[in-house]
């Protein structure tokens, strides 16, 4: 059988070294890796004299010999002695894992132990009342979260001893399955890919190497936040394995209701009372704002439910942009626990209206009932 030249093969220059030839090999195994092409003979084939050049041209020896002799060099014991069966594909599963561990371990991420984790993300629900969120706090929280152990510095092995090498895989944190006519690897089911146990652990940490504390910080909340907001503090959450990163805090805002102030968006809302000869006869009033009391002018003749807005003295948002609206809403208040006097200057009031209905002064109230009234006599008509 002609064979093919090994450089071709692998389609690298005779002056190729063991890197371009390691890179070339990588890439045609990945390509006709049996795996990747079930029942292809021509791929496993190619596999096969792939793999065959790549070993000739990794081994220095055999590369020289090679490039002396030609493929004459390996036939019937001409070199190495047999070491090198020729394609021995079928039958080598060892031979094979120590390519896989080689030059695959670093295309599946494996390496030769498992990457610690990185430790969890924590959220914190944080109440603040209206005014911290529109203006900004700072506040300290405590947190629970896991800290490496003092006591045995985050090994898990009691004080004065050690963490013993794993006997399932000697330390190495994977063991050789066979699966079909090849040898994978798999983390330990011993040591879960750490390559090492513990036979005494501490009794701080039962082992884990870290132990829940609480941790105070220091939060700044922005101004203008509102409620679903969330403040990320990177690296502030849960210590993660063996050195890995933490995970990060998130501060999930919420805002408390308010006894004065509803917010809708940047707007606030709120509602004034204000009796009905200052809705009849207009005037002046105090109303809240967040920065304190401003002066409303009620208009005479105001009715009830009326919004008055007052630019800017609503929100401005934690996302940037105008600041907001206060809306005010007066709301007319009918007079309770009324003296002799003031119940006659009513019912004097009442009267120079003209009864109820009084067009002049009650506008409303006079199209109502004559509405009412037409309703009425277009039913007994
Ligand atoms: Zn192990
Ligand atoms: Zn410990």
């Amino acid at each position: 059988m002609a064979k093919s030249d090994y450089y071709e093969i692998l389609g690298v220059s005779k002056s190729a070294d063991e890197r371009e030839i390691k890179k070339a090999y990588k890439r045609l195994a990945m390509k006709f890796h049996p795996d990747r092409n079930p029942g292809d003979k021509e791929a496993e084939a190619k596999f096969k004299e792939v793999k065959e050049a790549y070993e000739i041209l990794t081994d220095a020896q055999k590369r020289a010999a090679y490039d002396q002799y030609g493929h004459a060099a390996f036939e019937q014991g001409g070199m190495g002695g047999g070491g090198f069966g020729g394609g021995g594909f079928g039958g080598g599963g060892a031979d094979f894992s120590d390519i896989f561990g080689d030059v695959f371990g670093d295309i599946f991420g494996g390496g030769r132990r498992q990457r610690a984790a990185r430790g969890a993300d924590l959220r914190y629900n944080m109440e603040l009342t209206l005014e911290e969120a529109v203006r900004g706090v700072t506040k300290e929280i405590r947190i629970p979260t896991l800290q490496e152990c003092e006591v045995c510095h985050g090994s898990g092995a009691k004080s004065g001893t050690q963490p013993q090498t794993c006997p399932t895989c000697h330390g190495a944190g994977q063991v050789q399955m066979r699966q079909g006519f090849f040898t994978v690897q798999q983390a330990c089911p011993t040591c879960h890919g750490r390559g090492s146990v513990i036979k005494d652990p501490c009794n701080a940490c039962h082992g884990h190497g870290r132990v829940e504390k609480s941790k105070t910080l220091s939060v700044k909340i922005p101004a203008g936040v509102d409620t679903g907001d969330r403040i990320r503090l990177s690296g502030e959450g849960e210590a993660g394995e063996q050195g890995a990163p933490a995970g990060d805090l998130y501060v999930q805002v919420s805002v408390k209701k308010h006894p004065i102030f509803e917010r809708e968006d940047n707007n606030l809302y709120c509602e004034v009372p204000i009796n009905f000869a200052m809705a009849a006869l207009g005037g002046e009033i105090e109303v809240p704002t967040l920065d304190g009391r401003v002066k409303l002018k009620v208009p005479a003749e105001t009715q009830t439910g009326k919004l008055f807005r007052m630019r800017g003295k609503g929100v401005k948002s934690v996302r940037g942009g105008a600041v907001g609206d206060l809306l005010c809403r007066v709301v007319v208040e009918t007079p309770v626990n009324l003296n002799e006097k003031q119940k006659k200057l009513l019912r004097d009031l009442e009267e120079s209206f003209g009864g109820p209905t009084g067009e002049n002064n009650s506008p409303r109230s006079k199209s109502f009932f004559d509405g009412v009234k037409k309703f009425f006599d277009d039913l007994t008509r």
